[in-house]
């Protein structure tokens, strides 16, 4: 089918992302895709600023990953996960746990990011069932969050980035504070610490958990924030009796130059939740780790089961990529390759502070944000990037990206370039 056929029956039959219905902005038609580039079927090829969400770290095809997928295949796509086990999902949680912070132990493996959410906050909430203390179902986060678009993970996003007042008396009511001072570098701000502690004191007897972003905040405003929040919450979760969930769906796997966000605080959630980058973009998976204590919680009670059990859970193609991307990460020294992103995206972007309209420009590991003073003219941003040869996808008032680990400098240059660009005309 030629191009412009394709084009629109888009328009006419398929949703996007947060997109009306028939579609207004018409997509680029992507071919295909190889290393960091997108091949349009125009023929343009641009080079991928966002990851695929954050997802894409290796880039796109990557021999390694494509060959873990093509063996799988040749052994089996799928099977279900209830009462059977394969050696793909079992090596998968093994080496989730052994990557990610004590004490977590158990592991979870679903969809999406979006549902492992869900079932991170169905564990905690059956975790206070168990123990007789079924009053304790709230939760507390802080504002400028992103977890998911299922209706659970809505109730804690941003209320106003969220549109939690199209869906009120829809969505359950949560405990918002303010959201963290922001700086990753900032000294701690004692005044939000002490608020912070006492909103958690105050609602302890109806709240469940705390759920929180660590050290970034994502598509709720692309904040970073000093790590000595996270230490501050532990405390006072453990003090009065509740859980702790950290959301590192976009975080983890290095992209905020330590493998978890959680590192920098050295601080471990009761339950963490992972997605995006775990596959490396190739195929939709999630997973929700617990400590042996939620584990065991859970397990006390009348009803001694998660009762969660999605089709494609565990799903063999899924776990080996994963499997073999967490294999690429060490392989490829991911830690050396992020800092060398910070440092691209810190000189490239360092002149950007001074455009008019630029209210702040940041940047932690394989993340450059420029923030303006105005919502972004996406058309114009688009029409801006890609005639500079690179894939944007601003929100708000963002200009943002988040480069695969295998970027070369040369590639990251154009990046920053057109970032700035877009910056000064959208
Ligand atoms: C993307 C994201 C989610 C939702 O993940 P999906 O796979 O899109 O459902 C949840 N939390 C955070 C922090 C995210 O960045």
């Amino acid at each position: 089918m030629d191009s412009a056929r394709l084009l629109e029956l888009d328009t006419r039959h398929v949703w996007h992302p947060y997109g009306p219905m028939p579609g207004t902005v018409e997509p680029l038609l992507v071919e295909s895709a190889e290393g960091v580039r997108l091949r349009l079927a125009d023929g343009r090829e641009l080079i991928d600023g966002m990851s695929s969400w954050w997802a894409a770290i290796h880039g796109y095809r990557h021999p390694v990953l494509d060959q873990a997928v093509h063996d799988q295949v040749g052994r089996m796509s799928h099977v279900m996960f209830g009462g059977l086990t394969h050696e793909p999902a079992i090596a998968l949680a093994t080496n989730l746990v052994e990557l990610t912070p004590e004490p977590l132990e158990h592991v979870f493996l679903c969809d999406s990011g979006s549902v492992s959410v869900e079932v991170a906050i169905k564990m905690c909430l059956q975790y206070w069932r168990s123990l007789g203390k079924p009053a304790k179902q709230k939760l507390l986060t802080w504002r400028s969050g992103y977890h998911g678009d299922t209706f659970h993970p809505m109730s804690v996003c941003d209320p106003e980035g969220g549109m939690h007042s199209l869906w009120r008396g829809v969505l359950p009511e949560q405990i918002f504070v303010p959201p963290p001072p922001s700086g990753f570098g900032v000294a701690c701000d004692e005044a939000y610490t002490r608020e912070l502690a006492e909103a958690v004191a105050r609602h302890a007897d109806e709240l469940a958990a705390v759920i929180v972003e660590p050290v970034v905040q994502g598509a709720g405003g692309m904040r970073f924030h000093n790590p000595e929040y996270l230490r501050v919450l532990r405390e006072v979760a453990d003090e009065h009796e509740v859980l702790l969930i950290f959301d590192e769906i976009a975080t983890g796997f290095g992209r905020s130059g330590a493998l978890f966000a959680a590192d920098h605080a050295g601080v471990s959630p009761d339950v963490l939740c992972l997605g995006k980058a775990l596959t490396a973009g190739y195929l939709t998976m999630a997973a929700a780790l617990c400590t042996s204590r939620v584990a065991e919680g859970i397990s006390r009670g009348e009803l001694p089961v998660l009762a969660h059990g999605p089709t494609f859970m565990g799903n063999p193609l899924a776990s080996s990529v994963a499997n073999a991307s967490i294999g690429l990460l060490h392989d490829n020294e991911w830690s050396a390759q992020v800092a060398r992103i910070e440092a691209g995206l810190r000189s490239g972007l360092a002149a950007a502070v001074e455009l008019p309209g630029v209210r702040e420009v940041r940047t932690l590991g394989a993340i450059g944000v420029i923030e303006l003073d105005h919502d972004v003219d996406m058309a114009v941003a688009t029409e801006v990037a890609t005639g500079h040869g690179v894939w944007l996808r601003p929100f708000r008032n963002m200009v943002y990206a988040m480069p695969p680990y295998i970027t070369t400098d040369t590639e990251l240059a154009a990046i920053t370039t057109a970032m700035s660009a877009v910056a000064e005309r959208a």
